[in-house]
């Protein structure tokens, strides 16, 4: 089977992409991290999603050798000018090395104290994601792919929801606010297939997932 290399530490993440992947590019393997020794990853410095997806990817293909996918992303809130955005893991200072949750509760706990006196009508925010696709080619060469997902919906003022990760228990994305006497369902209440369909790494997955279907077959 052929191999495609998913460069992410975030085992949540991880799981979410394997699972479209799985869904929309079959019969191909996915490793992880866990799965490759370990090498020096890139600090993700750059100011875009983009940027870093291509950082992550790049790194990926010069240390496996295999085609490889990577995924940078965050939520961008209006009222905070678009930010946590690409700082969204590390809103709340460096996160803490194996205790991912514990950083999500700091990062949510900042996130809503910022915005306590936001009223409804200016909690507007969507999650953004960018999926880079980097390929060896030729002697050397490298094929570089990248594609954006988002998922528009607003930040809500307690968090709800024990699904999904990151900011998910804050946010309520546009198809699901109606529902729940208008108090909207969170991102970490639907089921993994709801989030799915509607968030913004499985739009951004579902368009790559041919290219890589095509390429790893024809390796
Ligand atoms: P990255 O691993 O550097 O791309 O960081 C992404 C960060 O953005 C995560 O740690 C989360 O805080 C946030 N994030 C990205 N996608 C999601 C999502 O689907 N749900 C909730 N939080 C997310």
């Amino acid at each position: 089977m052929s191999k495609v290399f998913l460069a992410s530490r975030n085992v949540k993440k991880l799981e979410e992409m394997q699972r479209i992947l799985a869904e929309h590019a079959p019969d191909i393997e996915v490793l992880g991290l866990d799965d490759v020794d370990a090498y020096d990853e890139p600090v993700e410095d750059q100011p875009t999603f983009e940027g870093n997806a291509l950082l992550k990817a790049r790194a990926g293909v010069a240390a496996t050798g295999l085609p490889s996918l990577a995924d940078d992303s965050g939520l961008c809130v209006d009222a905070l000018n678009g930010m946590p955005g690409v700082l969204s893991a590390r809103w709340s200072g460096p996160p803490l090395p194996d205790q991912k949750d514990l950083t999500d509760e700091l990062n949510n706990e900042l996130l809503l104290a910022q915005l306590t006196d936001v009223p409804e009508e200016r909690r507007g925010a969507h999650f953004e994601c960018a999926v880079a696709f980097c390929y060896p080619v030729g002697a050397g060469g490298l094929s570089e792919h990248v594609v954006h997902g988002k998922m528009p919906g607003r930040v809500i003022r307690e968090m709800r929801g024990d699904g999904g990760f990151g900011y998910d228990v804050l946010f309520v994305a546009e198809e699901h606010s109606g529902v729940d006497h208008g108090a909207g369902l969170t991102s970490a209440q639907l089921s993994a297939e709801e989030k799915d369909k509607i968030s913004h790494r499985g739009r951004a997955l579902r368009e790559i997932a041919p290219l890589v279907g095509d390429v790893l077959t024809g390796l």
